[in-house]
């Protein structure tokens, strides 16, 4: 038998016969490495524990506490979870199956009936009989014929097949896990023995391919780990994203809501929802104009040449809706970004230098065809209305311009009292330079002089090279979702192409032409992103300010405090105060608890004692116990409340 040497991490060289596999080779180093070890990583590439070694290689053993390992776990408690549900219903078709970071899934189609989330407990059931019963998991090669007989009848596999045979010189990976055999190339744990602790998590509906046009396919997830107080723990983080989930909130609050039918990734804001956002953006517009902005409006519409100038329709043309051929060849497309329109705001008049920095914003609506798989609730929609500004300044303005902007940020994170962010300044790449606007002193410049302005300013910063815009340099704010994903909130942007694409000019003080920086920035982001945002952080109990119901009046009959109630309510009115009287026919005790689940921060329960001593009795949002004060008392309260906008 031929030999085949294996170089270990530590440098190591040994032979083995060819054939060997993992699991032979960790015994051979310890026992105690084999009980942990759960697959190969030759060259680099996962191979299943008990597969033959052929070649020669570097070989890792990859034990349970690598990251990798969780995968494999996973790939094999997905596998277990298609033969489940394959015995459960014999006549299921059977789309893609993956395994990642965050568990399993596997999407089914079952016509005749589908599966829900009724049925998990029972899939769960049937997977745990497979656990005990150690099925053996081994992998084959087949060829594509074999493989074709074998998934025969089922249209989504056979496709995966004709996809998998494609790429792999007719040859399609399968694993056995017993008699049930399945599409599979991901490396797998030797017996379904190995998957004791799982769960089912849900089921949604998932296309085909991802694409809407397709079938929607019943996607059914799980998780897997190696031990119970993981899986503990990860429960407990599910929990808590689903608490702050702003598309669950939104529903509950009834703030938004998105319609695939009627537009897939287009929110319509329900009164509650509208209210938060019409508050954000008077807050935003007065905050902009005390800073020196100028807010305008522009359209949504503009000639396509426009976008063709500014490099839109050459490098960002994929998220760009499609033109409208307005049939006398005007060709109209719908803004992916505002500094189009904010450039022709600047284009209008001569500027002198005297007015620099000028400064012009807009809560600009935009439009962006992003991909259908990526849309969520309103952090990512296909229309937005982005908290948007362009100042433009001297290129000797910069640095200081920079610093305001950056000043007024974190002014507006504190108000909206926003803690757990991060900046991050984002370079070009320097191997790959050719990728950026090209002016190598300006990228050393402009990046030296954001750095400065950050130290200035005492604050942290990560630097990230080849994450800066391709016209220039850029600071970002990160925040974190509910998910645990990282995105961006803010950004400042500087940008010393769109000024010479589009010709801009300044009189300077010596008379003479010159060319004004711009600069771009979002201070918090699009008010549907920043909404989605603010209701995680919040968790829905939006600080009175935002609120969109501030007080619930309720009177203990309204036959006889009614009145009362309502004079309550025109004082509150009046005073810029949204306060509502609950004279539904409900109990008192539903009505309190109702104003609890609605997360309204003050709730007034008002009775003969009350209407007879002109008092409410005071109950705020998340306490037990009611306090009574006079009106004209709970009045000041709230007023001191709004005026500080951020939480207690
Ligand atoms: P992303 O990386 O999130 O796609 P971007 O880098 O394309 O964003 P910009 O062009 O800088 O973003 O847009 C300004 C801001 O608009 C972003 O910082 C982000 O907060 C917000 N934004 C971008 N795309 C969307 C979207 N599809 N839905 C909601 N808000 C968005
Ligand atoms: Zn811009």
């Amino acid at each position: 038998m031929a030999e085949i040497k294996i170089t270990f991490p530590d440098g190591a060289i040994k032979s083995f016969e060819a054939g060997i596999t993992t699991e032979e080779i960790a015994k051979s180093i310890s026992v105690s490495l084999a009980k942990k070890a759960v697959a190969g990583k030759l060259n680099g590439e996962l191979v299943d524990y008990k597969a033959p070694l052929m070649t020669d290689g570097k070989l890792e053993i990859v034990t349970k506490d690598a990251p990798e390992a969780l995968v494999v776990l996973r790939h094999t408690a997905s596998q277990i979870l298609a033969n489940a549900l394959h015995q459960l219903y014999p006549d299921m078709h059977f789309g893609v199956g993956e395994a990642n970071e965050d568990g399993f899934f596997f999407d089914t189609d079952n016509p005749a009936q589908q599966v829900s989330s009724d049925d998990l407990a029972t899939v769960e059931a049937k997977m745990r009989e497979l656990v005990k019963a150690n099925l053996p998991i081994k992998r084959e090669v087949l060829s594509k014929a074999d493989a074709l007989a074998l998934v025969e009848g089922d249209p989504y596999q056979t496709q995966l097949v004709e996809a998998a045979a494609a790429k792999n010189e007719n040859q399609v990976v399968v694993y056995h896990q017993g008699d049930f055999v399945d599409l599979s190339d991901g490396v797998q744990m030797s017996a379904t023995g190995a998957v004791k602790i799982f769960k089912l998590l849900s089921v949604a509906g998932a296309y085909w391919e991802g694409k809407s046009s397709n079938p929607m396919l019943q996607r059914v997830y799980g998780t897997a780990f190696f031990d119970q107080a993981s899986l503990d723990a990860d429960d407990v983080r599910r929990q808590e994203a689903h608490d702050r989930d702003h598309r669950v909130i939104g529903n509950d609050l009834d703030l938004f809501f998105v319609d695939p039918k009627v537009g897939a990734g287009l929110p319509y804001w329900m009164p509650n929802g509208a209210t938060i956002r019409r508050t954000i953006e008077r807050y935003i517009i007065d905050k902009e104009l005390e800073h020196g902005y100028e807010h305008v409006y522009t359209p949504v519409l503009m000639n396509l040449d426009a976008y063709k100038t500014s490099g839109h329709w050459d490098h960002y043309r994929e998220d760009m809706f499609p033109p409208m051929d307005m049939g006398d060849g005007e060709l109209l497309e719908l803004r992916p970004m505002n500094c189009p329109s904010h450039i022709q705001v600047y284009k209008h008049h001569i500027r002198s230098y005297r007015e620099l920095p000028l400064r012009i914003a807009e809560l600009g609506m935009m439009h962006r065809y992003e991909k259908s798989g990526a849309l969520s609730g309103l952090q990512r929609v296909r229309e937005m209305t982005l908290n948007d500004g362009h100042t433009f300044v001297a290129p000797d303005q910069i640095q200081d311009e920079f610093k305001k902007i950056l000043n007024l940020m974190v002014e507006v994170y504190a108000d909206f009292d926003i803690k757990d962010y991060s900046f991050r300044l984002s370079y070009r790449d320097p191997e790959n330079t050719e990728k950026y606007y090209a002016d190598d002193q300006m990228w050393e410049k402009a990046q030296t002089m954001l750095k400065g302005a950050m130290d200035d300013l005492g604050l942290d910063y990560v630097e990230a090279e080849g994450e800066a815009a391709f016209y220039g340099p850029k600071l970002d704010v990160q925040t974190k979702t509910a998910l645990g994903n990282e995105e961006t909130l803010s950004t400042i942007q500087l940008d010393f192409m769109l000024p010479e694409r589009f010709d801009l000019h300044y009189v300077g003080a010596d008379g003479e032409e010159h060319r004004p920086v711009m600069i771009h920035r979002g201070l918090v982001s699009t008010m549907e992103r920043f909404t989605a945002y603010l209701t995680e952080i919040y968790k829905g109990a939006f600080p009175t300010w935002l609120a969109p119901h501030q007080v619930s009046i309720i009177p203990v009959s309204d036959d006889h405090q009614g009145d009362y109630a309502q004079s309550l309510r025109k004082q509150f009115a009046a005073a810029g105060i949204r306060a509502t009287v609950d004279d539904r026919n409900e109990k008192m005790n539903f009505k309190i608890r109702d104003a609890q689940t609605h997360k309204i921060p003050y709730t007034l329960v008002v009775g003969e004692k009350e209407k007879a001593d002109e008092s409410v009795s005071v109950r705020r949002y998340g306490q037990d116990n009611s306090v009574s004060q006079s009106r004209q008392d709970f009045l000041s309260t709230i007023l001191d409340d709004l005026a500080s906008y951020s939480r207690e």
